[in-house]
């Protein structure tokens, strides 16, 4: 047995142990779990799914409740740099209020439950696309220095550590900080992000799977994909917990 597989082995057991000892609370709203289950079912009914019609590439649901998936007018107009782009649902709801905590408010322990929940979104795609590498999302070093920790590593982490991928979280860098997107519409967040990435070493051919917290006009994505292709990578998907509706 290797020391990994050792190591996997003892923190289940341990898991387990601990479960027994101490009812497990559901990690957003600390109420008592009934089931084995990541959050309890009232947080579990407030995850809003992104249903069709919604974007074949980007995710985004459409405001009209028929007709079935197609692009939107943005991947139309402009085709995204990655192949794709998978969220657990909405940022509304369970997963608006799990994001803020697990984002602004300190709360990192939500990283393994919210996680696990990309991960069951994400065991259909990764059956077309394996990738060779998952890539999360970097902060900006005065971002980090604020925060202490990139939200999006901690979820990455647990990806890689469940599917057996590497985790390169010191490939990607944003070299120019970038003032907050909230207020700005899709072309000027597009601008305001231009050069902001860069990459530590050249790729040879990798597909990577880039995973961030929440997509809202996908100019991040487009970027850091840009970015990772011209530096060598054969293909970008994303994947992301929360898909914004945008507004305006
Ligand atoms: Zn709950
Ligand atoms: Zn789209």
């Amino acid at each position: 047995m290797s020391f990994n597989s050792l190591w996997q082995f003892l923190r289940r057991e341990l898991i387990g142990l601990a479960d027994l000892c101490f009812p497990s609370v559901c990690p957003l709203c600390r109420q008592t779990l009934q089931a084995s289950t990541l959050f309890c079912l009232t947080c579990l009914g407030g995850i809003v799914p992104v249903v069709s019609p919604r974007c074949s590439c980007c995710d985004l649901p459409f405001a009209a409740l028929d007709g079935g998936d197609h692009l939107c007018q943005s991947c139309l107009q402009d085709p995204p740099p990655f192949l794709w782009a998978k969220s657990v649902g909405l940022y509304d709801g369970t997963l608006r209020r799990a994001v803020r905590k697990f984002k602004y408010e300190g709360d990192f322990n939500l990283d393994r439950p919210l996680a696990a929940l990309m991960e069951k979104t994400l065991q259909g795609a990764l059956e077309d696309f394996r990738p060779d590498l998952l890539l999360p999302v970097p902060l900006h070093i005065d971002r980090l220095r604020q925060r202490s920790y990139n939200q999006a590593l901690l979820l990455a982490k647990f990806l890689g550590r469940s599917w057996q991928l590497p985790v390169a979280s010191r490939l990607l860098l944003r070299i120019r900080p970038t003032p907050p997107q909230i207020g700005f519409k899709a072309a000027q967040r597009r601008r305001n992000l231009r050069g902001a990435f860069a990459l530590s070493r050249p790729l040879q051919g990798e597909r990577v799977l880039l995973v961030d917290d929440v997509m809202t006009t996908a100019a991040t994505a487009r970027e850091c994909s840009r970015t990772l292709l011209d530096g060598g990578a054969s293909a970008v998907a994303v994947a992301v917990l929360a898909r914004a509706r945008l507004r305006g």
